[in-house]
């Protein structure tokens, strides 16, 4: 960055590193259309994220939900990467419309501070309200941070255990109510077993069943 930036140079480089959190401010966004929520990712407690000011992962201390990402390098769903440009800019969300990259003293004041979560975004009529919070009870995000440090889990037969048993609820639930991968990841966020992938289990499947091995054990 040029310490001299007083301005965006509409670089892109901020839509290219991925979807921004969604505050409060930004509900009118969602309910009356501009963005979908087969657009949206749940990344539930404890998950790890990028914190933008320390530059480091961190498990997210409360759920939030972000704009999706596409691409290996997981860009903002509306991010236009010929123009560099977003293509709902006039209806961005609040972080975006906060970020000055050479300046992070507005986005900081907001950072953590009202964030939606499912809870303000699905109704009590919805009919995957009772399957959200069966699925936050029977399969919460296990310790990644924990996981991390250790190299691998001490309950990591119960961890492959819930991923086979969460793959199963899933699988049911997208057949039923014909979920898009976009609804799936916005109602029940990553999959767990994606998520110890993410801390770096090796899983395969073999015979309908996956198998989660630890290599660093
Ligand atoms: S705010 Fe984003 S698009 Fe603008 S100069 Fe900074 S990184 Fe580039
Ligand atoms: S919503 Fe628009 S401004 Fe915000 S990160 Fe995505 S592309 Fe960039």
């Amino acid at each position: 960055m040029d310490e001299n930036q007083t301005e965006c140079s509409r670089c892109g480089s901020c839509c290219a590193n991925g979807g921004p959190a969604l505050h409060i401010q930004d509900k009118e966004l969602i309910e009356g259309g501009a963005i979908p929520i087969s657009h949206l990712i749940t990344i539930r407690k404890g998950e790890l994220v990028h914190n933008p000011v320390t530059n480091s992962l961190q498990a997210a201390k409360n759920e939030l939900i972000k704009i999706n990402g596409v691409g290996k390098e997981w860009s903002c769903f509306y991010f236009d990467p010929d123009q560099k440009g977003c293509i709902i800019y006039d209806r961005r969300p609040l972080a975006c419309q906060a970020l000055e990259c050479w300046d992070t003293e507005a986005v900081e004041q907001i950072i953590e501070k009202d964030l939606l979560s499912r809870a303000d975004l699905i109704k009590e009529d919805d009919p995957l309200y009772q399957a959200v919070a069966e699925h936050e009870l029977n399969f919460p995000c296990p310790d990644l941070e924990s996981i991390i440090k250790l190299g691998c889990p001490s309950q990591s037969r119960e961890l492959e255990d819930a991923a086979n048993r969460e793959v199963v609820f899933r699988t049911e639930l997208v057949s039923t109510h014909g979920l898009s991968l976009g609804d799936e990841l916005f109602y029940f966020g990553r999959p767990l077993f994606h998520l110890l992938i993410s801390v770096g289990a090796r899983v395969r499947e073999s015979t309908g069943r996956l198998l989660v091995d630890w290599p660093s054990r």
